[in-house]
């Protein structure tokens, strides 16, 4: 993600002379996202909280906070389950679970942005996945606007609608900064949810051992 380069629609508003490249290579060709449009509004912004936009430090800001933007967001020009449609034939009859899929994602609320982990489980049905792509799943419904629940439902709801596993769950636990920083200031809280379909809804004993797998048999400590 660092180096990557991206493309931000050029549209008539454009006042400068460069053209904005922001959109990240792996996006869609026609992003919706109108760079020029953020920056009117960053400025717009700095003005309403009684800064002056044409100060050294500011003057570049709201192209830095579009390209910011770009990428925080790119996943809203992304279909996530894209990266289960490439599967394995595998008579594994297992749970596969990762763990620890670090994330970051925009609380849609406040536009803050909300931290932490997840944790993909599923018992596959004949069908596998690259271990990678449960982690790019993650990260395409992260990078946009949302809350917390409905990523975790997305996750496993993709797992399901892709897969036909037997079971599927993801269980993410997140910092927000809305929460953090401002507000309640409660530093250090974590919001846990968690999304399980199919046996791991049904069947306590192999809810009982996807969450010993996540947490440990002994638990985890963090
Ligand atoms: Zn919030």
């Amino acid at each position: 993600m660092l180096n990557s380069r991206a493309t931000l629609r050029p549209t008539d508003h454009n006042h400068d002379d460069e053209v904005r490249d922001l959109r990240p290579p792996n996006a869609l060709a026609d992003a919706k996202i109108d760079g020029p449009r953020i920056e009117r509004a960053i400025r717009e912004l700095l003005i309403a909280i009684g800064e002056n936009p044409d100060r050294e430090g500011l003057i570049k800001t709201p192209n830095r906070v579009a390209r910011a933007y770009a990428e925080l967001v790119a996943g809203l020009q992304d279909d996530p389950k894209r990266h289960l449609k490439t599967v394995f034939a595998e008579e594994y009859d297992e749970v596969v679970l990762l763990r620890d899929i670090e994330f970051h994602s925009l609380c849609e609320h406040h536009l803050l942005p909300f931290t932490g982990v997840a944790h993909v489980a599923y018992l596959p049905r004949g069908k596998v996945v690259g271990l990678s792509k449960l982690a790019r799943l993650v990260e395409g419904f992260a990078r946009r606007p949302q809350v917390q629940e409905r990523l975790t439902v997305q996750i496993a709801d993709a797992l399901m609608e892709e897969l036909n596993p037997v079971g599927a769950a993801c269980v993410i636990e997140a910092s927000h900064t809305c929460m953090t920083i401002r507000g309640a200031k409660k530093r250090g809280s974590t919001m846990v949810t968690s999304a399980l379909r199919g046996i791991f809804k049904e069947n306590p004993s192999s809810r009982a051992e996807m969450l010993a797998l996540i947490y440990g048999t002994e638990g985890r400590t963090k």
